[in-house]
């Protein structure tokens, strides 16, 4: 995986495994590329513990996923997956990452989720986001000591369970929609994709059902807003608008 572009970035998306990120947020992700602002995915494990596919097809699915979403960056920190825990040698990793990319937002799994590794890599990035504004806590970059970073921009993306409480806020992806699922559709070995990998064992995210969910969900939050599809949000840290005028 590339690692060749640190620097401010606008968006960094983690995800504990290769598909969460256009799963949860694709349209977010799109719409954000699309109005030219630089993203970077951080993949967190190969997803080798999946029951379809393997950890290489997986990576070159989410590099074909990167190109459709037209995100600057994607990398993948090599953690073991369904063994996020939250250690130093884990913490090191997740603060350098944060540290090097140095995003203004940041879009993470929320704390209330069904897989184990979701609900740990949310505890494990807010550890590491706190660390990672302390000077103490000191990281080097290829010899190079880092720079202390902190955002408090940091929002929850809906995944498996209802967000833990109401959405704060709702991105409308409706002229992206379409992105978000051929994104989606890149990731061949896990969703289903007609004639493709049909003799791998069935799960739930393989099913014609899953995508169908999917885009209803997108579509009912759109219903709620007004618009055709958007992605709900739960920001960790309280809004604060500069002023009313955001909305006029
Ligand atoms: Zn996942």
């Amino acid at each position: 995986m590339t690692d060749q572009f640190p620097g401010d970035y606008d968006c960094m998306v983690i995800g504990a495994h290769p598909d969460d990120a256009e799963l949860c947020c694709g349209g977010t992700i799109a719409k954000m590329t699309s109005e030219g602002k630089k993203v970077v995915l951080v993949d967190c494990t190969k997803g080798e513990m999946g029951t379809r596919g393997s950890d290489e097809l997986r990576l070159r699915e989410a590099q074909d996923a990167a190109k459709i979403l037209g995100v600057y960056n994607r990398i993948n920190l090599g953690f073991r997956d369904g063994f996020i825990k939250i250690d130093e040698e884990h913490l090191y990793a997740m603060v350098k990452t944060i540290r090097k990319y140095r995003p203004k937002i940041i879009l993470v799994h929320p704390w209330f989720e069904r897989h184990p590794d979701h609900e740990n890599m949310h505890r494990l990035f807010r550890d590491a986001m706190f660390k990672s504004g302390l000077r103490k806590f000191a990281t080097e970059d290829e010899g190079n000591v880092q720079e202390i970073f902190r955002t408090r921009r940091i929002f929850c993306y809906q995944q498996a369970y209802q967000l833990p409480r109401l959405p704060d806020f709702f991105v409308d992806i409706s002229d992206v929609h379409e992105i978000k699922i051929q994104a989606i559709k890149a990731f061949s070995s896990q969703v289903f994709v007609p004639g493709q990998y049909e003799n791998e064992p069935r799960t739930r995210l393989s099913s014609p059902e899953f995508m169908e969910e999917l885009i209803a969900r997108a579509r009912y939050f759109g219903g709620l807003c007004g618009v055709k599809y958007a992605e709900p949000f739960v920001s960790v840290e309280p809004i604060l608008l500069r002023s009313m005028s955001r909305f006029l």
